[in-house]
């Protein structure tokens, strides 16, 4: 009871010091000094419109949902930029430098003169002071950043000239010369829904394809094989087309998925397995 009676009269001290506190940080205070006439500021979800990447500053589709203004003495900014896959910023520099941190898919980033670095969910990326550069998503695969950067003199960004299409190019070919040849892969199914069904095609691309299978617990040959051999069980011809030319791609070799058809034979049935060897041979007779 005399807890009870305590937490009430706590609850009410907590009501009456809500309604009594200013509501702006410019209310009259009685001597407590700068630390205290600032209240908390919350910027609620939903409450501050998205807006599109101005064209000339972006290229492509490009969203940008602010999250909070520098307020004095801070001069730090931080919007979330939502890039469409191909889209990008044009070349800029900061005077203080930016903090980006990726929240989601798969992008690029490049300092001029320097080769083009893919960057993933997770990662944290640091732009130094003063340098060229460029940010956006890849090719195919949308990209989102939360991006940081201080404003000296309430400028936080100095604009250049676009990433043409031949330095995005020149991108791309970095990109498929490394070893992630999953993203480089034209994906028609996904040209085909990403109209129709956009979430479908973003789980796609960010779940399934940018961070299932970039999972290291598996090599992406064995991956190749256990998708393989499911779509093979599961009968779904559609899928096994792209995935044959995939687990190729990931070094299963023609041979090795035409034993792979043989033997399922005999666990997904001979049926399945017919199918599946028409839908290879007509696959590796392409290429
Ligand atoms: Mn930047």
């Amino acid at each position: 009871m005399k807890l009870l009676g305590a937490t009430i009269l706590a609850l009410s001290l907590v009501g009456s010091a809500f309604t009594q506190t200013p509501q702006t940080g410019a209310a009259a205070d009685a001597g407590g000094g700068q630390a205290s006439n600032q209240s908390i500021k919350i910027m609620r979800s939903g409450s501050q419109p998205s807006r599109q990447g101005p064209a000339d500053n972006f290229s492509g589709k490009v969203r940008v949902d602010p999250l909070f203004e520098a307020i004095a003495p801070g001069r730090a900014r931080s919007s979330l930029v939502t890039f469409d896959p191909g889209a990008r910023t044009a070349w800029h520099t900061h005077p203080l430098g930016q903090a980006l941190i990726v929240t989601a898919g798969v992008g690029r980033v490049q300092r001029w003169g320097d080769p083009v670095e893919e960057i993933r969910k997770g990662d944290v990326v640091w732009i130094p002071a003063g340098q060229k550069h460029w940010h956006g998503a890849a090719t195919n695969n949308s990209m989102s950043h939360i991006a940081i950067v201080e404003a000296p003199d309430g400028k936080s960004v100095e604009w250049m000239e676009k990433v043409s299409d031949s330095q995005y190019a020149a991108a791309v070919r970095a990109e498929s010369s490394t070893t992630n040849a999953i993203s480089s892969q034209p994906r028609p199914s996904q040209r085909a829904i990403g109209d129709f069904a956009p979430k479908l095609a973003e789980l796609t691309d960010n779940v399934l394809y940018a961070d299932v299978w970039e999972r290291p617990e598996l090599s992406k040959r064995d991956r190749s094989l256990v998708t393989v051999a499911s779509l093979i069980a599961l009968n779904r011809p559609e899928q096994l087309r792209s995935h044959l030319t995939r687990a190729r791609d990931n070094g299963v070799t023609q041979e090795e998925l035409i034993e792979t058809i043989t033997h399922l034979a005999f666990y997904a049935g001979w049926p399945n397995a017919v199918t599946a060897i028409g839908v290879a041979k007509e696959v590796f007779e392409k290429k």
